[in-house]
């Protein structure tokens, strides 16, 4: 059995489980990402849909600007409107990016990179160790063999 972790809004109306561990964790420092958090950076987790399940409620979706002009959904609880997760155009609805900080054990999950780095705020210090690229990054350089066959297995069902 895989390891399962449950995050969810502040106001409890919606609640939900990943059934495994991501597939990578970006922290992205663009500024698009900052304005949208109201901070300094955005810290997601992407992961298969059909890995993330309800466990009560359900999020609406809302249309917001993106970076290539393509938009981003960002899916909200219905009452208290925090973002639990978005999809990008790239994989569209079969990749969630589940903001870390909604999960209950969020400090599992560290930033397997740091991304966009040429627009970071100048008071952040980036950790040693962990790879950083001032823009995107090829995939194929830095997710590990079991989440590239798992991208494999979901575009295949990319329509
Ligand atoms: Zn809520
Ligand atoms: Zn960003």
């Amino acid at each position: 059995m895989s390891e399962t972790f449950e995050g969810g809004c502040s106001c409890r109306a919606v609640r939900y489980r990943m059934t495994s561990r991501p597939l990578f964790v970006n922290c992205c420092h663009c500024t698009w990402c900052q304005r949208e958090s109201g901070a300094s950076f955005a810290l997601n987790a992407m992961i298969e849909a059909d890995r993330v399940e309800l466990v009560s409620g359900e999020p609406e979706a809302v249309m917001t600007p993106s970076n290539s002009g393509k938009g981003q959904k960002f899916w909200r609880c219905p009452k208290c409107r925090v973002a639990l997760w978005s999809n990008y155009a790239g994989a569209g609805d079969l990749v969630n990016f589940v903001r870390v900080g909604t999960l209950d054990e969020a400090g599992r999950f560290p930033p397997d990179i740091h991304i966009f780095t040429s627009t970071k705020q100048p008071w952040v210090v980036l950790p040693p160790g962990t790879p950083a690229v001032p823009e995107y990054y090829d995939r194929k350089q830095y997710w590990p063999a079991e989440s590239l066959a798992r991208r494999e297995a979901y575009m295949r069902k990319k329509p």
